[in-house]
């Protein structure tokens, strides 16, 4: 059995952090280290390590986590002004937390790429 991920612990209250969203198979917290004003992480309870892992069974779960992060960027009214949402995969990607999360970022100008 693998060990317990970041987010696996904020979700069993071993780390705190402030829960914003919360539903049967999602939830969502600010960034840490926030990359843009605005910065959430959308996150599936079930462990999945990378987007490499994603199952045909997923499907609805990764749709939903897209329409979670639509229903934040409306509440944190970056919807109009425009948002980014990012899944990083492995070290090239830039991922550091192997629990597959959904990045909204937001806020402010975003630089281009
Ligand atoms: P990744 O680099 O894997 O795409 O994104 C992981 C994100 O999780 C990073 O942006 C990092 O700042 C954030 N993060 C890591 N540890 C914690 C934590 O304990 N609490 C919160 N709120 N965010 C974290």
């Amino acid at each position: 059995m693998q060990e317990k991920s970041i987010f696996q612990m904020i979700l069993d209250k071993e780390i705190e952090s402030e829960i914003i969203y919360e539903d049967d198979q999602i939830f969502s917290i600010k960034d840490i280290n926030p990359a843009a004003k605005v910065h959430l992480l959308i996150i599936p309870k079930k462990r999945i390590n990378t987007i490499n892992e994603v199952k045909n069974e997923d499907k609805d779960l990764i749709g939903s986590m897209v329409l979670v992060a639509k229903e934040l960027a409306k509440k944190y009214e970056i919807d109009q002004s425009g948002y980014r949402l990012v899944w990083n995969t492995n070290s090239d990607g830039g991922q550091t937390v192997f629990h597959i999360h959904l990045h909204l970022l937001g806020g402010e100008k975003l630089r281009e790429f």
